[in-house]
């Protein structure tokens, strides 16, 4: 049962994200489908045996849920923990290991109220555009949400030194990653990946999924010359499009990997 107090809170943090949200989509946010994503996310190679997914517990805005430390494909239900925004600590880990990781997720819950869902991969296709002078942009219309300037990217350098595993494996670390993501939909992390945020688990898997896409497109773009970028105003009409459609991949997806 979804406690009242918490269903005002998303409704109006998905409201905030810009969209009318259905109540069936309050109800995505379990660790069933939070399991589901895992598997989606490493069939569709946006994962591998690294990276994760989070969504914010629907039970509480102040907690999110995380699988334990593991290789996503393998994720069940059961592998779902609840961690505290605040702390970024398990509530009742019961020994399982959490993975090193975990501070992107509150750093991000905790500077964007608008965001109930979180991916960070290691996408190979970004990795280009995190470490050269060329910005990841939008190329093609399902990767609007990219929006109408360049992708942030994530310098650990310029907070930890020059002497770091590249890891976010602190709060200070999640909360200068929030800070370079801003307002924005995804962030590259020079050397490492990406984040890819959502009002909703569903569109979460969604961007994370269509920015490796555009980073393959513009890298082969790139390659014979001369590329044409959506427009500000594009991307824009275009990501106002996408909300409904988002269900659509998903609904293919699902059927390619184990059900919960
Ligand atoms: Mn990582």
């Amino acid at each position: 049962m979804i406690r009242p107090r918490f269903l005002l809170g998303t409704l109006a943090a998905l409201a905030a994200a810009g969209r009318p949200v259905s109540a069936a989509e309050t109800h995505t946010m379990t660790p069933d489908e939070l399991s589901l994503a895992n598997r989606i996310l490493a069939h569709e190679n946006v994962v591998d045996g690294f990276g994760h997914v989070s969504v914010r517990d629907p039970h509480d805005a102040a907690r999110y849920l995380l699988a334990r430390s593991m290789a996503p494909a393998l994720v069940t239900s059961a592998d779902i923990l609840t961690y505290s925004i605040a702390t970024d600590e398990p509530f009742d880990p019961q020994g399982r290991v959490s993975y090193l990781e975990r501070f992107i997720h509150g750093g991000i819950y905790r500077a964007r109220p608008d965001v109930n869902s979180i991916v960070h991969s290691h996408t190979q296709s970004v990795i280009p555009f995190g470490v050269s002078q060329v910005p990841l942009r939008p190329i093609f219309h399902m990767a609007a949400f990219l929006g109408g300037g360049n992708v942030p990217i994530f310098e650990i350098r310029e907070v930890a030194g020059d002497a770091t595993n590249l890891l976010v494996s602190s709060q200070p670390l999640g909360d200068a990653l929030a800070r370079t993501l801003g307002a924005a939909n995804v962030a590259l992390m020079r050397g490492h990946g990406m984040v890819a945020v959502a009002g909703t688990l569903h569109e979460a898997v969604f961007r994370a999924y269509y920015t490796g896409r555009d980073a393959e497109i513009e890298s082969e773009a790139l390659r014979l010359g001369n590329p044409t970028f959506l427009s500000p105003g594009e991307a824009k009409a275009a990501a106002a499009t996408q909300g409904g459609l988002v269900d659509r991949s998903w609904a293919l997806w699902k059927t390619n990997v184990t059900p919960n």
